[in-house]
């Protein structure tokens, strides 16, 4: 009885697993009420990753057959590059995320991974070769432990510490009365947006993706918070292809290149310093930024 008790128990705790995995990637891309019926070719070979280039060629994107939600959308994250997005709400950031990781298919054009057409290989190893960190990660009902390790299961303690330490929640998860037993989650520890984010970014650092996707949190951290996770991702962005979708301005600064959404289009590109010196869309946002970062400032030392 043992010998059939293993497997299946196996079985129960891969689809536990597995569950939460999807319960995960639902809850990232806010996907709960969307299509997920991309289907691999037959006989459909993994990527091969060399160097982790990235390209989008003219893409078009349409979720519904009619809105149109991106027009010739063209850019390339070179190997070991990072690009990052911004935009306002709804010009489509987050759009190019979801097909990096195809959740669906383009209508026109293609987006490459090292020169693959993603359509032509499977969405497995696609995922595989990506790690994400979303706006908002999903922690499970386990202990702190079980979060982290979670990133690449049958990772070493030592593996697992040495993440937490990268993402700078080591120190504070040590610091807890159950140390790396403390149970987080719903039922558990509450734990603020900056300190999921870091989970998050420990979790990645297992994984120890070729690609990495960020999708920067729209809800405000306290600022000594932000500089130190925008450090953080400079860390795990290194040597590695990032597609960063910024919702602060801040974070773009050191990006290789920055596209500017607008309506779905690209409507501007460059390195931060040749934006501002182009004087247009990217300039006015940043101006504006610091405006309201100035009446944050008065505000907080008024109160
Ligand atoms: P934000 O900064 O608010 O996250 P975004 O620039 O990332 O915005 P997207 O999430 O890419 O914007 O959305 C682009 C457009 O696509 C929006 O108009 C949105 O309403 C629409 N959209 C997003 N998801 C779907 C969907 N599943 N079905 C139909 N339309 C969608």
């Amino acid at each position: 009885l043992i010998q059939l008790y293993i497997p299946l128990n196996f079985l129960g705790v891969m689809y536990r697993e597995m569950k939460q995995a999807f319960i995960d990637m639902e809850k990232m891309f806010k996907l709960l009420s969307e299509n997920r019926e991309v289907q691999d070719k037959p006989n459909a070979p993994a990527v091969k990753i060399t160097g982790a280039a990235i390209a989008f060629e003219n893409v078009d994107f349409s979720y519904d057959g009619r809105r149109q939600i991106l027009q010739g959308v063209s850019f390339e994250v070179p190997a070991g590059h990072t690009v990052a997005v911004v935009g306002a709400s709804g010009s489509g950031k987050s759009t190019l995320a979801r097909l990096l990781f195809r959740f669906y298919d383009v209508q026109q054009g293609r987006i490459t991974i090292d020169g693959q057409d993603l359509r032509d290989v499977t969405q497995a190893s696609v995922r595989a070769a990506m790690g994400i960190v979303p706006q908002d990660t999903v922690l499970f009902n386990d202990t702190i432990y079980y979060n982290i390790a979670y990133g690449r299961p049958g990772s070493t303690r030592e593996e697992i510490v040495a993440a937490a330490e990268v993402a700078h929640i080591r120190e504070f998860i040590e610091r807890q009365p159950d140390g790396w037993e403390t149970t987080v989650g719903e039922r558990g520890l509450k734990l603020s947006g900056g300190e999921k984010q870091r989970v998050s970014i420990a979790r990645t650092m297992l994984k120890n993706p070729p690609i990495l996707i960020f999708d920067e949190a729209t809800s405000a951290l306290d600022s000594k918070t932000e500089k130190s996770i925008q450090g953080e991702l400079r860390q795990i962005a290194r040597d590695r292809s990032a597609l960063v979708i910024a919702h602060r301005l801040s974070t773009v600064v050191d990006a290789d290149a920055i596209l500017v959404m607008h309506d779905g289009r690209i409507i501007e590109r460059g390195s931060f310093r040749d934006l501002m010196a182009q004087d247009g869309r990217f300039a006015e946002m940043w101006r504006l930024q610091q405006e309201e970062d100035r009446h944050r400032i008065v505000e907080a030392s008024v109160l």
